[in-house]
């Protein structure tokens, strides 16, 4: 199978427009990707954009609520102490004493305040617990706090009255436009801190400025606050890593803000990279602010993350998307070859077509322009047959094994191919080997069929079309060769035909015959003629041979020679042959329903009738049908039939003669005649052939053979007939050898049925 290989790829290069569509394909997907890539890009840039500003608005949002928490304590604070300041104011200073305690006591509690106390304009401080100090100075608040304000907020950063530095709250307290002390409320700035999540989870600097800007306290990622050790002014820092131009855009913008009590935020430059601020005014207080800030490199490492994973499902996106068009284009690309195998080879043998031998076949003949070629036509003999007795399934092993044997039989630059049921073809190099190459076929074939028991003899016979002009087209050349396939006699030793005009003269003949033989049958076109059998002692009608007449619309009549032999090759036959029989035993029921004289007649049998299993039974249907008395009906085969499978033929003889019908053996002496066969069937009429006759009389050795052949056959107990007797002397020679019936045109011409009838037989007294 190689070499069939080979020969695939070669004609691999005339399907180059498969590749094309494969790289067509190819183009159009890897167009369609790279346009899904960079849509994606686009689209992840678009979205890395918008998750920036998602991650901007959640910081922003969190930061607001993380500063809304600390505004807020601040807010209720002051608010608290601005009450109590009013409360504290209603007090009468001689119930200092009794009276602030319980004040300062809810107040403290009401806002978990560290404390609040009263400072009297003695500077006496009333505490929580009643007791009354003058050792305490808290001059440093009171005189930062505008008599006019309501309460004020100033940093705490020794810690006065608290554990923890902080911010107080000092109000006035006025009464009637008379100013009665201060209400001071100490806080740590731990109790003012909400706990956030935020904190913890994206690191930034939380810190608390007054309005001069300095940091009051830091707040951690814990939600625990620090105060900076040392004065630290925010402002004085950033000054120190900001170019001047930039400092004074933060400050204008901040300072806007912070004084329109309105959250902002900004990206500065502060040291190595980008920080996000973001600020927010604290309710109550008086320009103090938290502020938050995010280096831009911690909000760029959530967004990465973003990114990396919209890009990682994007790669996994375009893998399967590479992967499944890999496997639509090997399923293009499979479906493709199924087509063009469809195409160019040959789908039970996996051959070469016709289409893809016509190609090969033009190829090598272009190539090799002065070597000699032949195109073959081969096919196995009978072929039809095989498949009727067979069946499909063991006969296609035949050709599959031909087909097989074809790859060594053909060298490289040769060809060959399947046409039709078994008929391959073949052009092949005219070196004197192609009868070999066909026996090495044969060989093969014939060792196959005994494997899958087929017992039908294998030959194979060929027509041969010797290539002259290698621009003729290959389709004529195969047409030839075939032609020359057709014409093979399959009787003869040479199973080869070499074509030539006159066959093609022939085959045009047997088209226009094959085209017209169904309606033909149908229209009754086919005639049964008689040929009267006479008894030459008593010079009376003994019987007839019943033979075809075609007789054209136009009245043409054609002989059966020109129009059987193409029948045995296409099968018709077949329906003539039981056609004559069926019209035979219509006659005889007529004679014999009308009391006519009624004599036996033969029906010409084809050899090929005899391979169909139901032939008995179509027979013996036929004459029941008809109630054919014993007798009557005999049936002529000739000694070819017995060439293949001989002992089945016999077995059928015996069945036919079962049911006691008449059997003769037709053109005896003609062929290769074997007194075997006539030891091994039943017959009960021996028919010499015309010829045979002819060449007898005139010589002493053929009559003496002639006298054997005529007492051999009595002495088996059949009757001896002698066709084709045309003159007394034929005549008068086979009576002195004891033959006594004859057929020929002495005593009648094959005539019409109806001409046979008024004729012969006469209606019986
Ligand atoms: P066959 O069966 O041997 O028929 C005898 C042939 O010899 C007939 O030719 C007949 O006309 C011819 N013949 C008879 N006497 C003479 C004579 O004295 N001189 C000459 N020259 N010829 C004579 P026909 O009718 O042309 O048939 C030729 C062959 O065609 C038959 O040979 C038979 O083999 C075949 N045939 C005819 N009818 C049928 C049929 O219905 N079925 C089949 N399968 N074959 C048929
Ligand atoms: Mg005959
Ligand atoms: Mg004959």
């Amino acid at each position: 199978m190689n070499k069939f290989y080979k020969s695939v790829k070669s004609i691999s290069d005339k399907l180059k427009n498969i590749d094309k569509n494969a790289i067509r394909v190819s183009a159009t997907v890897a167009v369609f990707f790279l346009a899904v890539w960079l849509m994606y890009l686009l689209h992840i840039s678009n979205n890395t954009k918008r998750y920036r500003n998602v991650v901007d608005d959640f910081i922003m949002a969190q930061t607001e609520r993380e500063s809304e928490g600390i505004s807020s304590a601040f807010d209720k604070r002051c608010t608290a102490i601005s009450y109590g300041a009013r409360t504290v104011s209603k007090v009468d200073e001689a119930y200092y004493r009794e009276d602030l305690s319980p004040i300062l006591t809810s107040l403290t509690a009401a806002c978990e305040f560290e404390h609040v106390v009263f400072v009297d304009m003695n500077n006496k401080t009333y505490f929580e617990d009643g007791t009354v100090s003058a050792d305490y100075d808290f001059s440093q608040f009171i005189d930062a706090c505008d008599v006019g304000t309501q309460y004020m907020v100033l940093g705490n950063e020794e810690g006065i009255l608290s554990s923890k530095s902080g911010f107080v709250i000092v109000a006035p307290v006025r009464y009637m436009e008379n100013m009665r002390g201060y209400l001071i409320a100490f806080e740590t700035y731990d109790n003012i801190v909400s706990i956030s999540e935020l904190r913890k989870e994206i690191k930034h600097d939380e810190i608390l400025l007054d309005e001069k800007g300095d940091v009051l306290c830091r707040i951690m990622s814990d939600n625990s606050v620090e105060i900076p050790k040392r004065d630290v002014n925010f402002f004085d820092e950033a000054q120190s890593v900001m170019d001047a131009e930039e400092f004074n855009a933060f400050t204008t913008e901040y300072t806007e803000c912070i004084n329109a009590r309105v959250p902002g935020k900004t990206l500065r430059k502060l040291g190595e990279g980008n920080t996000l601020l973001i600020y927010y005014p604290i309710k109550g207080t008086d320009g103090w602010a938290v502020m938050d800030c995010y280096p831009e490199s911690v909000i760029i490492a959530i967004t990465r993350s973003a990114e990396i994973e919209a890009i990682a499902i994007f790669v996994v996106i375009v893998i399967i998307m590479i992967l499944a068009a890999i496997q639509i284009i090997k399923f293009l690309s499979g479906e493709r070859r199924k087509i063009t195998e469809l195409e160019y080879l040959d789908g039970l043998t996996g051959v070469f077509n016709r289409n893809a031998f016509v190609n090969r076949a033009a190829e090598i003949l272009k190539e090799n322009k002065n070597l000699p070629y032949t195109m073959i036509c081969f096919d196995v003999v009978n072929f039809r047959i095989i498949n009727e007795t067979y069946g499909h399934e063991r006969s296609d092993v035949i050709i599959q094994e031909l087909a097989n044997a074809c790859a060594d039989a053909f060298g490289h630059n040769e060809a060959y191919g399947r046409l039709t049921a078994d008929v391959f073809v073949a052009l092949t190099l005219d070196d004197g080997e192609e009868g070999e190459r066909i026996e090495y076929l044969e060989q093969h074939v014939i060792a196959k069929a005994r494997e899958v028991y087929i017992n039908h003899p294998i030959k194979i016979k060929r027509g041969r079309y010797e290539v002259t002009d290698v621009k003729e087209s290959i389709d004529r050349m195969i047409d030839k060769a075939n032609i020359a396939r057709k014409y093979v006699n399959t009787n003869g030793t040479e199973l080869s035909c070499r074509y030539s005009e006159e066959l093609l003269e022939n085959a045009r003949k047997a088209d226009e015959i094959e085209s017209q033989m169904e309606e033909a049958l149908l229209n009754g076109e086919f005639k049964p003629y008689l040929q009267g059998k006479f008894n030459m002692v008593e010079n009376q009608v003994s019987g007839a041979e019943a033979l075809v007449r075609w007789i054209k619309p136009d009245g043409k009549i054609v002989p059966p020679g020109d129009f059987i032999p193409l029948f045995e090759s296409n099968g018709f036959v077949e329906k003539i042959d039981f056609y004559m029989l069926e019209e035979i035993c219509k006659y005889l029921r007529r004679m014999i329903d009308e009391n006519r004289e009624v004599y036996r007649v033969s029906v010409n049998q084809s050899r090929y009738l005899l391979n169909d299993p139901e032939y008995v039974n179509k027979v013996k249907e036929i004459l029941l049908r008809y109630q054919i008395p014993v007798g009557l009906i005999e049936l002529e085969l000739t000694e070819t039939v017995f060439f293949h499978e001989k002992d089945r033929m016999i077995q059928m003889m015996n069945e036919l003669k079962k049911m006691n019908v008449n059997l003769s053996i037709d053109d005896f002496g003609s062929g290769y005649s074997s007194f075997n066969i006539l030891k091994d069937v039943p017959f009960d009429v021996l028919k010499i052939d015309r010829e045979f006759l002819t060449d007898s009389v005139h010589t002493e050795k053929g009559k003496i053979i002639l006298e054997k052949i005529v007492n051999m056959a009595h002495g088996l107990g059949m009757s001896v007939i002698c066709e084709g007797v045309e003159n007394e002397e034929q005549i008068e020679l086979l009576k002195s050898i004891n033959c006594h019936y004859a057929q020929g045109f002495y005593y009648a011409r094959p005539i019409p049925m109806q001409e046979f009838m008024d004729k012969y037989n006469t209606p019986k007294n």
